[in-house]
This record gives C-alpha cells, structure tokens and sequence, in this order.
C-alpha cells in the first residue's frame, strides 16, 4: 500500500503535466487562428480571453528579452525614391539603427532540422521561395512560418528577368501570388529577382502586383560563411542566403557576426514600408 501513493502520485503528476504541454503547443500552433486550442484550454482556463492574454504576453516577452531580435521601428522607413509606378529598389534599408536582415532564397534544400533551428533562435527571416519548391513541401516551409518566417515572391521559375519582354516580366513577378496566398495564407508585399537581376520593367511589374520593393543584398553566405560587400555590417543591410545543405552553418555565421558587431536582426516587412502603390 505504501509502494502505491507514490506511484499514483507520480501517475498524476506526469498526466498533468502532459496537459500542460498540450495545452502549451495548442496555444503556440494556433496563435492567430481560432477553435484550436479549445478543448485542452477550456480544461485550465475559465474562458477564451485569458489565453489570448497569454499567448500575446508570450510573444511580447519573447521579443524583449531576446537580444538577437530588434524591436519594430518607431517610425517608418522612407525608401529611395523611385519614379511614378515603378517599385524602389533597396539592398539596405536606410535606417542608423544596428539592424540587418535576414532572407534565405529559392526553397531546393529542406533540413527539417532547421525549423529546430528558428525556434530555439526565434529571430524573423524573410524567404524568397519560388512556386516549385514551395510546392513540393508547403508544410516545410509553413514550420517555418510558424517560427518566424515569412513568404515573399521570387518569380514562378527562376529565369533571368533582363532576358524577357515586359509582359513576361510581369507573369513571373506577379504570378506566384495567387500560389502563395493558398499555400501561406499571405499576400506577398516584396519581390527579389532572380540573380538580383532587375531593371525598370521589374520595377514597374513588381509595383503593379502591390510590391513595396525590389529587394537585393549587401552581403551573402556561402559554405557557413557570411561575405559582406563592405566588410563589416553596416546599419539596415540585407543578408542573402539560401536553403542548401550549409543553411544550418551559414546562419552560425550570421548570428556570430550579428552578435559580435553590437546589431540585432530585424523584420524586413516591418522596416520596408511602403512609398509605392
Ligand atoms: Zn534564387
């Protein structure tokens, strides 16, 4: 009888705590969607208002104590002027603040082990996906969203765009958006062209599909090493990356910088408001 209360105490122990982590993961999974969590919530919570509470409080604590992570601008960001309907361009947001950017392009390699990766850092990236590969594993990149991430366009195929005549132009900068909407549930608001080939039918064609911006880079990683043009990072630069089988190494390399240079890594769609329609 004796050997018997401890086991059922530790019985209920472990059931409650298994409560617990359902709850919590409903929570994280469902943030921004509603019915989810409904069940396991309702078991600990008297009503659906304080487990909005919480999970916004979450966020908002996360964001503050993480020093990789740089808070939201307090005012917008004025773009480069660009002419009437044609897209700015922009490798470096024109800000003072120690802040750069993060984008990862096209979606070819996909190590499960770097959605770990995002959530244990719980930094904002911006991916630059084209159609093919997003197709090929939405629930890969949706993971990602869930840590961070954000889908923005890169052309439905990956050509270069200086090569084709304008209205071709516009069926690759345009045409991912009715795809990633279905996939991602988002509108994309930024275009990056293949290469970082553009010119005034890119911009103009981005602008017509509600792109803020074309956006290019000040720097890249390749083989677990960030190159920057201008040597050290400099206020508001965009980093290139891509889903290759160093993406893991590679974004080592850019939080090491990031960290040792004094900057945090910002939302791009935070900073790059737009001036365009
Ligand atoms: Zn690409």
């Amino acid at each position: 009888m004796a050997a018997g209360a401890p086991s059922r105490h530790l019985t209920i122990s472990v059931l409650a705590a298994l409560v617990l982590l359902v709850g919590a993961a409903g929570l994280a999974g469902c943030a921004g969607e509603e019915g989810g969590a409904t069940p396991t919530t309702s078991l600990t919570l008297p009503d659906p208002a304080p487990a909005t509470d919480a999970t916004t409080t979450t966020a908002a604590t996360t964001a503050e104590e993480n020093p990789l992570v740089a808070p939201s601008p307090a005012a917008p960001v004025a773009l480069p002027p660009a002419a009437p309907g044609l897209a700015p361009v922009v490798s470096r947001v024109p800000t003072t603040e120690k802040v750069v950017f993060m984008t990862i392009d096209d979606g070819m390699f996909r190590d499960p082990a770097i959605i770990g990766k995002f959530r244990e850092l719980g930094i904002p990236f911006t991916m630059f996906l084209t159609p093919g590969y997003a197709e090929e594993d939405p629930e890969f990149f949706r993971g990602l969203q869930r840590e961070g991430g954000t889908v923005q366009g890169h052309t439905v195929d990956h050509p270069n765009l200086l090569q084709l005549a304008p209205d071709a132009v516009r069926t690759q900068v345009c045409g991912t958006n009715d795809t990633f909407t279905r996939l991602f549930g988002t509108p994309q608001t930024l275009f990056r062209p293949p290469y970082g080939n553009t010119d005034a039918d890119v911009q103009r064609a981005a602008a017509s599909c509600g792109h803020r911006a074309v956006v290019l880079w000040k720097g890249s990683t390749n083989g677990g090493k960030l190159t920057m043009q201008d040597g050290p990072l400099t206020p508001g630069d965009i980093i290139l990356m891509h889903f290759r089988d160093t993406l893991g190494a590679d974004i080592d390399d850019v939080t090491r910088r990031v960290r040792e240079e004094g900057f945090r890594i910002g939302r791009l769609e935070d900073w790059l408001v737009g001036t365009t329609p």
